[in-house]
């Protein structure tokens, strides 16, 4: 841990006029200044609510916004959501990524609507029981749909906070967890929970932003640590660097008389549930012969292996992993082959009712068998 003796918070004692000066000027900023317009703001549909932020975890909003548009027309409410079928709702998450998100929101969906009569919970304990729903989704809820006095933290309130009371203990560790969360709960606006919430969001997306903060415009800058003590690029204090890890995927096209064969993703890894073409992956980039000779391959017939040729390859990075995907085509002159057991034939013109991962989407669209 990094130490500044003179201005970091030791213990989470603040001022009390510090504190009291925090809420002041950022309610003030909220009614004043802040024009940050959002298609679910001041929303108090529990469900719109629930919908946009599960879209919003760990995605930007105006990444978020064509989705949650799309989910809000296609399901007005919880029980349109529940009764969809899963390929259909999957596919309109499609490029949203972290497909366990989506998983869980339609566990929940049909939970509420089997077990809590189609009735959205309205005890912030209830709503965080949901699966999918942390401590973050659970006080948006609370605090939006029905003006409960629970403090949202998110990395923009991280950000805002540690700058602000120039609090350095790492955000990423549980004692960091703790102590921003007491010094949110003590800071929020108990009357107006909703307001408050959305002020400190609204401030860290458009003025405390992680890189060139609007300091000289900002309505805290009088009393914040980090901006009077040119702090501000060593807040907030991470402990440890995120390690990316590559893999390599080698998809197969195998084709017959305009159809593709696809297969879904099971167990417990990325892309769960979407589909993919036949699938070999390994430890690094194999080459076309490397391929050819892979314990999945070596026993096709020689014919096949021959009409086998490759078509290109995308990346795609996700949070902790770049998945390299490599594709190679090969056209068969009929459908059984001893490999393909787990998938079916999908008719090139049914291909874009499939939910795929992005990458592989990319890939469709480039080579135009959408
Ligand atoms: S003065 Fe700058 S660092 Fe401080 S809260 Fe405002 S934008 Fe953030």
């Amino acid at each position: 841990m990094r130490y500044y003796p003179v201005y970091i918070a030791i213990s989470m004692n603040f001022d009390k006029a510090q504190l009291q000066y925090f809420t002041k000027k950022l309610m003030e900023w909220h009614r004043v200044d802040n024009d940050r317009s959002l298609p679910w703001k001041e929303e108090q549909d529990p469900y719109r609510i629930w919908l946009s932020e599960i879209i919003l975890q760990q995605t930007r909003a105006e990444q978020g916004l064509p989705y949650y548009e799309r989910f809000t027309d296609n399901y007005p409410n919880i029980t349109a959501l529940a009764n969809a079928k899963d390929e259909e709702v999957f596919r309109l998450w499609q490029g949203l990524g972290y497909y366990n998100r989506c998983k869980n929101m339609l566990f929940t969906a049909r939970y509420i609507r089997d077990e809590l009569g189609g009735v959205f919970p309205d005890r912030y304990e209830d709503i965080l029981a949901l699966k999918g729903v942390g401590a973050y989704t659970a006080a948006a809820i609370a605090s939006f749909a029905y003006g409960l006095p629970h403090a949202v933290v998110d990395g923009n309130v991280y950000r805002v906070l540690s700058r602000f009371f120039g609090v350095d203990t790492p955000i990423d560790t549980t004692t960091g967890k703790k102590e921003f969360a007491a010094l949110a709960e003590e800071l929020l606006h108990k009357k107006d929970s909703a307001s408050y919430n959305q002020a400190i969001m609204d401030l860290g997306a458009t003025v405390c932003k992680p890189a060139a903060p609007d300091c000289a415009s900002c309505y805290l800058s009088t009393k914040c640590v980090a901006f009077n003590n040119a702090l501000v690029a060593d807040l907030p204090v991470k402990s440890k660097k995120l390690k990316v890890k590559e893999r390599y995927f080698h998809y197969i096209l195998f084709t017959h008389q305009g159809s593709v064969w696809v297969e879904k993703r099971t167990g417990s890894d990325i892309w769960e549930n979407l589909h993919q073409p036949y699938l070999i992956e390994a430890k690094e980039p194999l080459t076309l012969s490397q391929l050819k000779k892979s314990a999945s391959l070596i026993s096709l017939p020689k014919e096949v292996l021959s009409s086998m040729v490759y078509e290109g390859s995308l990346s795609q990075r996700l949070t902790h992993r770049i998945i390299k995907t490599y594709y190679y085509k090969c056209e068969l002159d009929k459908q059984d082959l001893p490999i393909l057991t787990k998938g079916k034939w999908v008719d090139n013109k049914a291909l874009k009712r499939v939910a795929f991962p992005k990458s592989i989407v990319s890939f469709l669209e480039k080579k135009s068998y959408f």
